[in-house]
């Protein structure tokens, strides 16, 4: 068992001891028997939230109502969730109505695919009501029951199994596949936000030309924002030699880049339809800038070095190794480290002290000048030191009353 399984087994014990049963389930059941690191652990049980939290001191009502209850111990949150059944799904993403049921057989029937359906008892005993362990040797994403049912229930199945066929390398079975090919449209009626963290586990995955392939093959991509006239880009992707994307930033900047956006407004328009965060955006469209200037000149001059950021610039020199027109990354970092000043609060005169030598009123022009100021320290032309920004400030000043 790993570590994280041994550190919850009191838990388990405890909810044993007491009468009922508790299993480990979920992805971390399937990524311990697939010898992944796991990241959270997820425990099923037949007793109800109630039961559960007279059995523990410390616990929070984290989803009661879908039946989940994280238990605190040794500063760890186990999210216990009681056995349940799902009916409903009138919308094609939500039960209308969850009923908490004894029966674990009963809970493992409403998972998503053969692979996540398995239980296993803490003494590492695997469960396996679906053939999932078979599935998961033949690495084979295989939805339990009928496949068809499965997505109309919840369409974001769909997504779910193409970005696992990313993280784990698997192949997506025939019924299965045909299944989301016949659903794709569905997909429409799922929160982007939802669609889009599926999408950018998909991006970041192992093999990720696995789930785009199987995103092409089965139109899916079609009923994704912005994504319906993107075969090309999406096909230009797919032929890249060998890449891995190690953020969130760098999936959307290689996006950006491969949809052939013309400027950081479209940028913005394609993440605004994503429902990304602004600072995302930030993000995403300084990197996508910085990538222009290192496809032009292999290189970026101060004044764009500084605007960009170090974390954007590492961004876009991640996204250009990908596209084979990256540099070294220590070479960007130490042209980046070499700049006078890495943050306009490190200015050594500022707004307040032009005000202080009667060199300029509030006002645009005080803006203005600091502008001037910044980008004569950043390019060297000016010593970051109060006197001499002084002077050149009043320099700038009389030109400008000229
Ligand atoms: P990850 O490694 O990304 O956490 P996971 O399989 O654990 O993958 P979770 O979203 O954490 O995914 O869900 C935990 C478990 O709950 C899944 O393994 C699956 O059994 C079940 N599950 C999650 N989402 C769905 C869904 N949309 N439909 C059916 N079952 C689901
Ligand atoms: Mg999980």
């Amino acid at each position: 068992l790993p570590t994280e399984f041994q550190q919850a087994k009191p838990i388990i014990d405890t909810i044993e001891a007491a009468g009922y049963e508790a299993y480990f389930v979920g992805g971390s059941v399937r990524d311990t028997i697939l010898g992944k690191p796991i990241h959270d652990v997820d425990i099923a049980t037949s007793a109800f939230p109630a039961e559960v939290k007279g059995l523990f001191k410390r616990t929070v009502d984290t989803g009661i109502e879908h039946g989940t209850v994280m238990i605190l111990d040794h500063g760890q949150g186990y999210e216990t969730t009681t056995f349940r059944t799902e009916s409903g799904y009138q919308d094609f993403r939500r039960p209308d109505q969850v009923t908490f049921v004894r029966s674990l057989k009963e809970d493992l029937k409403r998972r998503d695919f053969t692979i996540n359906a398995l239980a296993m008892r803490a003494d590492g005993e695997v469960i396996d009501l679906f053939d999932g362990l078979a599935d998961l040797q033949a690495g084979v994403l295989r939805a339990v029951g009928v496949a068809e049912d499965r997505f109309h229930e919840d369409a974001l199945r769909m997504m779910r199994a193409v970005r696992f066929a990313s993280q784990l390398g698997f192949t997506i079975e025939a019924d299965t596949q045909q299944a989301i090919t016949d659903n794709a449209a569905l997909l429409t009626k799922i929160a982007v936000e939802r669609t889009r963290v599926e999408w950018e586990k998909l991006l970041m995955g192992q093999q990720p030309v696995r789930g785009l392939q199987a995103l092409v093959a089965t139109d899916l991509y079609r009923y994704m924002p912005q994504m319906a006239a993107q075969h090309a880009m999406l096909t230009q992707l797919i032929a890249l030699p060998a890449w891995h994307l190690p953020t969130i930033e760098s999936t959307w900047t290689l996006l950006a880049w491969l949809m052939k956006l013309p400027d950081g407004a479209a940028i913005r328009q394609l993440l605004k339809a994503w429902k990304t965060s602004n600072e995302l955006i930030d993000h995403v469209v300084a990197a996508w800038t910085a990538l222009n200037a290192l496809q032009q000149h292999g290189e970026l001059q101060p004044m764009a070095l500084f605007k960009t950021g170090l974390a954007a610039l590492t961004t876009a020199n991640t996204v250009a190794t990908i596209l084979g027109f990256g540099q070294p990354q220590a070479k960007l970092t130490a042209a980046y480290t070499a700049l006078p000043i890495q943050d306009k609060r490190d200015l050594a005169l500022n707004g307040g002290d032009l005000i202080k030598q009667k060199i300029v009123t509030p006002g645009p022009q005080m803006g203005q000048i600091l502008a001037q100021l910044l980008t004569a320290v950043v390019t060297g032309q000016v010593a970051n030191e109060p006197q001499a920004l002084t002077e050149l400030a009043r320099m700038v000043a009389d030109t400008k009353n000229d």
